[in-house]
């Protein structure tokens, strides 16, 4: 590992930085006694100027900051790729007597009216914030882009992404949420939130009143998405109707347009309703598109299923399925206290541990799974570069508690350090009294 380090400061093709001189003096940061996965033994990470320069044995550098891992985990930071921080936090607006779906969603939409940037920039911020305590390193946030709230849930999130842009690296998505050809939905709008800033083209196409508007839905936002060399992250399908077919129109015209790797869509509930034909023919072409299926199952498990009478089903998607067949797959939190989902905390272990229970995705394999859907699959639609605990890659990670996989997600405690860029933004102390003494 040493000598790998030593070459990376050798000026052969490779030209070093002014600034890269002192690396040679000391290194930023230093975790010691690290347990990371399918490495033998404790190791330290050593980290400079925002970037992992070796794990293993410490190099002989001084450290101007270190951490103590005491032999727990250390993992790369979490990634959450579906959160609604615009709307986040608005629990306790909400009457306090109790309320219906119906009855909050109507709350959202006043709220919305009435709401200011500035009022949603601070609210978004200390949604993600909590996000930030428990590990995320990276956020993709959706904001609603419709004729209610115009452009102020944009314009807050992206006040909120610059005032964090040193803790957390956050997307902003354009998110028609309540559809293009419904009342309230407003392709202009979209193409203004992009020229805004808005960095993603989001889509709501399985609310359109019928299949064929559901199609011009997705038409619509490809076309921007490709004027504007942009991903797109669509929410299809979160019904379990299966009739739904939002996802295979989806997947169909990514291959057709060859926008490849560059499309996700959350929930596809409705991809469980299906008759196992068609699911599997659905999950072939969404393999073949290389699109990434964002599973979030806290949301699935309290508004799916609602009409189910006796046996009331899973609401989630088929991952194990789709994990087979070499789909990417990632999960979000995608609530945080707002009028569809009333908990919620930004933590991606605890995603982890709902999609371990919902997915049945218990042992060691499954338990891998788990932690790859909040990491690096979860980058990988977000596109970010240079992830994961590797050398030569930006130290965004997360130091655990637990010795293992199955001992961090079984205590779901506070992380002792989360790390973005190389420099600590969160930090966690327990002290517990127990017994009697
Ligand atoms: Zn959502």
């Amino acid at each position: 590992m040493r000598d790998r380090w030593f070459r990376s400061l050798t000026p052969v093709g490779w030209l070093p930085r002014l600034r890269d001189v002192h690396f040679i003096d000391s290194v930023d940061l230093r975790i010691d006694n690290a347990l990371v996965l399918d490495l033998p033994g404790n190791v330290s990470i050593d980290i400079s100027d925002g970037r992992i320069r070796n794990i293993g044995v410490p190099l002989e550098l001084k450290a101007v900051e270190t951490i103590d891992a005491e032999g727990n985990l250390v993992v790369s930071g979490f990634v959450n790729p579906h959160l609604h921080p615009d709307k986040s936090l608005l629990g306790d607006s909400l009457p306090r007597s109790g309320h219906s779906l119906e009855e909050a969603v109507r709350f959202t939409w006043r709220f919305k009216e009435e709401g200011t940037v500035q009022e949603i920039a601070e609210r978004s911020r200390r949604a993600v914030l909590e996000c930030v305590a428990a590990g995320s390193t990276a956020v993709r946030a959706f904001a609603d882009v419709d004729t209610i709230g115009g452009l102020k849930p944009v314009e807050g999130l992206l006040e909120m992404k610059e005032r964090l842009q040193e803790v957390v690296a956050v997307q902003v998505v354009a998110f028609p949420q309540e559809g293009l050809f419904r009342p309230g939905g407003d392709i202009g709008l979209l193409r203004e939130a992009m020229a805004a800033g808005a960095d993603v083209v989001g889509g709501m196409p399985w609310f359109e009143y019928s299949d064929e508007l559901a199609r011009r839905h997705i038409d619509a936002c490809m076309d921007l998405a490709q004027e504007l060399d942009r991903d797109v992250h669509m929410l299809c399908d979160d019904t379990d109707d299966p009739t739904s077919r939002t996802l295979e129109y989806l997947a169909v015209q990514t291959i057709e347009r060859g926008w490849h790797g560059r499309v996700s869509a959350s929930h596809c509930g409705a991809l469980a309703a299906y008759d196992h034909t068609q699911a599997a023919r659905v999950i072939d072409l969404v393999r073949s598109a290389d699109i990434t299926i964002v599973s979030n199952p806290h949301i699935s498990l309290v508004l799916d299923g609602l009409r189910d009478r006796g046996l009331v089903r899973r609401g989630i998607t088929r991952v194990t399925e789709l994990l087979g067949a070499g789909v990417n797959v990632a999960s979000g939190q995608d609530d945080i206290d707002d009028p569809y989902y009333p908990f919620g905390r930004g933590d991606q272990l605890e995603v982890m541990s709902f999609m371990a229970h919902v997915a049945q995705l218990t042992d060691g394999p499954g338990l891998r799974n788990c932690l790859d859907m909040v990491t690096v699959n979860a980058a990988r639609a977000m596109g970010l570069s240079d992830y994961g605990l590797e050398t030569g890659n930006v130290a965004d990670l997360v130091v655990l508690r637990g010795m293992h996989l199955r001992e961090a997600m079984r205590r779901q405690a506070p992380r002792r350090a989360v790390v973005r860029a190389g420099r600590i933004v969160a930090r966690h102390d327990v002290v517990s009294h127990v017994g009697l003494e």
